[in-house]
């Protein structure tokens, strides 16, 4: 293990403009469980019942049922020592950007500064009919009262700015994202399945520039044989070690 280790802080050491990928499973040891896995969301809520875009405008009760565990999961979270890792490599200039497909603000809690979310953020909601913004305390105020919020201006149904199936991801975020790996002298990616498109296709822009790729998860992916460093493990463990060997 160590010598790999050792082969991801080489990289990091030779490069200057270096894009991670993150998925679900960064967020995993800050106590939110990726969605598909043994006892993830998705066993006790039926995603297209639950999660999907029409079946929120038919029944938006059940979303917001789901919404308030997940909601009580992301509140209580802290960011680990790999999402404080990304910050690091931020802080000395190393990381230029973190995509993302989680909706949970670790990354920027970590201190990172350029976040692309690709699934959108659970930060803010919209009113779907005048399109107004809400920040998160004031929908969670109004889920006090009542158990689907609506717009204090125009009653339409409240949502938050999150990506839910059968949406489109937002297209500015999509392309920034692609321009950013296509700059990429390495591209780091961390607990991701790489298997949720569209997000799932961006890292294998690597096939196209040769950037070299770390993937750090604790399962294969389909582009393990891509890359340069594969390092099966828990990313809050992982990360510290990489990091000491960058620091020797
Ligand atoms: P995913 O496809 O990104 O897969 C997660 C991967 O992380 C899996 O391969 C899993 O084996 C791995 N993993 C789990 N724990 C790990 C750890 N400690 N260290 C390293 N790897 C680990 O994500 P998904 O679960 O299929 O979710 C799909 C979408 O659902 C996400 O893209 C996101 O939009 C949403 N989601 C967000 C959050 C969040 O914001 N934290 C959490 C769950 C799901």
């Amino acid at each position: 293990m160590q010598n790999l280790y050792d082969k991801a802080a080489e990289l990091i050491k030779s490069k200057s403009y270096i894009v991670a990928f993150t998925g679900a499973g960064i967020s995993v040891e800050s106590g939110i469980p990726d969605f598909r896995s043994a006892g993830g969301l998705w066993e006790r809520y039926n995603p297209n019942e639950y999660a999907e875009y029409s079946a929120f405008l038919k029944t938006p009760e059940k979303f917001w049922t789901m919404h308030s565990e997940l909601s009580d999961l992301v509140l209580s979270a802290k960011p680990n020592p790999a999402h404080l890792a990304l910050a690091e490599l931020e802080e000395i200039g190393k990381l230029q950007t973190v995509i993302t497909q989680n909706i949970d603000n670790l990354h920027q809690r970590a201190g990172n500064s350029r976040v692309l979310e690709l699934h959108g953020s659970g930060e803010t909601a919209s009113c779907l009919s005048c399109q107004k913004q809400f920040d998160r305390t004031l929908v969670e105020e109004f889920i006090e009262i009542t158990t689907v919020p609506r717009c204090p201006t125009c009653d339409g149904l409240i949502k938050p700015n999150v990506v839910l199936f059968s949406e489109p991801l937002p297209a500015n975020v999509f392309e920034e994202a692609r321009r950013e790996l296509l700059r990429a002298d390495l591209v780091i990616v961390v607990g991701s399945s790489i298997s949720v498109f569209p997000a799932a296709a961006l890292p294998y822009v690597v096939n196209q520039t040769g950037a070299p790729l770390i993937i750090v998860n604790d399962e294969p992916t389909p582009l393990d044989t891509s890359a340069e460093v594969v390092i099966h493990g828990k990313a809050g463990e992982v990360f510290p070690q990489i990091l000491n060997a960058l620091n020797e």
